[in-house]
């Protein structure tokens, strides 16, 4: 048995950069960030409070500068602005449809963003703003899905709502075992003895002692983003072990 939260009050958004490149690979595409903020608004319709933690992957990524001879501290810097960039980006376009949201950087740079603090955040979030929140945890060697269940933890969110380009989590990779199961749901203790890939470790190991539950899902299929917050059979639910 397991639970999945009877309604989501708020909700942490983790979006890839590279879902922003749409098929490109590397940049923006117009009409991808076009429909995914379509369904962003669709879920702030529901009254669900809304936190967003964008990735950087399509700009940046410090560990491929490092593999090319960068210091690991400046690559992930550089990979932490790519997040501003994509959060400030994001920000403009619910701007474009009147949705009122709120930038914040883990990093001060007060000409670009609000500095980042949990209290503020909340703040925003209850007044019924979006908040962007960028530049990861604001230390190298993390990732953007660390940030995500920091900021879920942090801002007391129901859930983290991971949007990928793939359906969810497999029992292996799909691309390269015809085999592949997909799961509907799954429980924080087989993601370990299944060795299934939800997240990084560091990421998983927060969600597991906060018991935050995720939930992975294709966010390039439209309207899948409400579906998979009304617990919709959309993507994989991943759950805490109930002891
Ligand atoms: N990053 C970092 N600290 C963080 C989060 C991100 O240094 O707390 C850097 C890191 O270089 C990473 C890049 O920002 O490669 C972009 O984030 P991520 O790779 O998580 O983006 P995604 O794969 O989700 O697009």
């Amino acid at each position: 048995m397991y639970y999945k939260p009877e309604k989501v009050h708020r909700v942490l958004f983790k979006l890839s950069g590279e879902v922003l490149s749409g098929s490109k690979g590397f940049g923006y595409d117009d009409e991808t960030i076009k429909s995914i903020v379509d369904d962003i608004i669709a879920v702030k319709r529901l009254g669900v409070s809304i936190a967003i933690v964008l990735g950087g992957g399509n700009i940046f990524r410090g560990i491929n500068g490092s593999n090319a001879g960068m210091r690991r501290v400046i690559a992930d810097s550089i990979g932490m602005l790519a997040t501003v960039q994509n959060s400030l980006v994001l920000s403009e376009y619910l701007h474009q449809h009147n949705i009122n949201s709120e930038v914040y950087s883990a990093v001060q740079m007060d000409r670009f963003t609000k500095f980042y603090t949990p209290l503020r955040a909340k703040t925003s979030l209850k007044e019924g703003r979006i908040c962007i929140i960028c530049a990861g945890t604001g230390n190298p060697y993390f990732t953007t899905d660390t940030a995500a269940v920091l900021r879920a933890v942090e801002l007391d969110a129901d859930i983290v709502i991971k949007g990928t380009k793939v359906d969810g989590v497999y029992t292996s990779d799909p691309e390269k075992d015809p085999e592949a199961e997909f799961l509907e749901a799954v429980d924080f203790d087989e993601v370990l003895s299944k060795k299934l890939n939800v997240m990084d470790m560091t990421a998983f190991s927060l969600a597991r002692d906060n018991n935050m539950p995720v939930k992975v899902f294709n966010v390039l299929k439209k309207g899948n983003f409400e579906k998979a917050i009304l617990n919709k059979d959309v993507g994989t639910y991943v759950y805490p072990t109930q002891s």
